[in-house]
């Protein structure tokens, strides 16, 4: 592109607000629903103020997390734009946003999805049941918990499932893995770039890890392995301060001080409504292309039910995005409307 490239667009570049009626009346539901989308994490959402902006009044299912993983953790550091944000925070105004560009938000949790359609049913715990010629799927995921006492209390304190979100705040400290495989040794050898001391705790007196990784954790300097070993209960009074582990071989209990837990036994992708319904990985993890699309055309998916790979909450927000915008597409096409620079 030449640099005195120049097109005049006709933006609207003042710092005030467009022009659009944000208190418009409330109007009935459509028999049938453009888009449904069912989950409230950062992938809900972000369908949400898309859809919305589109004039497609979104329904969005909020589930019984409102707002998703990011609402239960405490400083987020690494969401573009905002240089320190509480997970709360976070989620409350993306929920903000949606409404504001009038998506309605439902309190409710899907129990029932039909595939079948369009249109496509869903049904919800409280008994209701809608329809839409267009689902976005953004159920995401739930880190698999230790079930221990303190857990709970101290995540975002201390207790985390996301070296990449937290490590940081572990500069200097001390940590512990727990976990076995190949999420646990790559989050624990990236945790050395931060914390002074990581151990891995794990049941077992050998890894499921593969052997690169085996290798690289065994020849890290800042990382000791507690083997044959399981947590009991984290401790702390506002953040943690130690762990009681417990040796599997000789059964003694030892309570030992540390500044973090990083727990990594497993993700569980939320897929029961899909199950036998949409093409899932061999992780139960939804199937979808660069499009969004999963195997029924017109239900699309964005976020963690159908990514393990990035799990952060930018890049499920981005996805869903690409979810919306395509959802988007195929009800133009659906309803043979003319969609700018998709229909000849
Ligand atoms: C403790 C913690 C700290 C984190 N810190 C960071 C961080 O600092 N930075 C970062 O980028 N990422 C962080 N993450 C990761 C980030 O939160 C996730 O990547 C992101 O939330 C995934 O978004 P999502 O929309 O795909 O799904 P989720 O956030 O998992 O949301 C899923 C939504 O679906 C709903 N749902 C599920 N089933 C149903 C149903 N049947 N009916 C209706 N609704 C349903 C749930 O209620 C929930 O609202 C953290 C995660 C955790 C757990």
């Amino acid at each position: 592109m030449s640099s005195n490239f120049n097109l005049d667009l006709n933006l609207n570049l003042s710092s005030e607000a467009p022009d659009v009626d944000l208190e418009a009346p409330a109007e009935p539901r459509p028999a049938i629903e453009n888009v449904i989308i069912i989950g409230s994490g950062p992938a809900g959402w972000s369908a949400a103020i898309y859809t919305a902006r589109a004039n497609l009044r979104p329904l969005l299912i909020a589930g019984n997390e409102v707002g998703g993983q990011i609402a239960l953790t405490t400083e987020v550091e690494n969401y573009p734009g905002l240089e320190s944000i509480q997970g709360p925070e976070l989620a409350a105004q993306m929920q903000k946003q949606a409404e504001r560009f009038g998506t309605e938000v439902l309190l409710d949790y899907v129990t029932e999805l039909d595939a079948d359609g369009p249109p496509f049913t869903v049904r919800t715990a409280s008994g209701k049941e809608f329809r839409a010629n267009a689902i976005i799927a953004a159920t995401g995921a739930s880190p698999r918990r230790l079930g221990v006492a303190g857990e709970e209390r101290l995540t975002g304190r201390g207790v985390s499932y996301c070296a990449t979100c937290d490590g940081f705040f572990f500069r200097g400290k001390d940590v512990i893995v727990v976990g076995g495989g190949d999420s646990a040794l790559q989050e624990g050898l990236f945790l050395t770039k931060f914390a002074a001391r990581v151990r891995i705790v794990h049941r077992r007196d050998q890894l499921r890890a593969g052997a690169t990784l085996q290798r690289r954790a065994q020849e890290n300097p800042k990382i000791e392995f507690v083997w044959n070993s399981v947590v009991e209960s984290i401790n702390g009074e506002k953040k943690v301060e130690s762990v009681r582990l417990k040796n599997l071989v000789s059964g003694e209990t030892t309570d030992t001080a540390t500044d973090g837990v990083f727990v990594y036994i497993g993700h569980l992708p939320n897929n029961q409504l899909f199950l036998d319904k949409l093409a899932m990985d061999e992780q139960g993890y939804l199937i979808t292309d660069k499009l969004m699309r999963t195997s029924a055309p017109g239900i699309f998916a964005a976020g963690e039910i159908q990514d393990h790979r990035f799990k952060q909450a930018a890049t499920s927000a981005g996805q869903g995005v690409a979810a919306a915008m395509e959802a988007e597409k195929y009800l133009a096409e659906l309803e043979d409307r003319a969609y700018p620079g998709h229909k000849g």
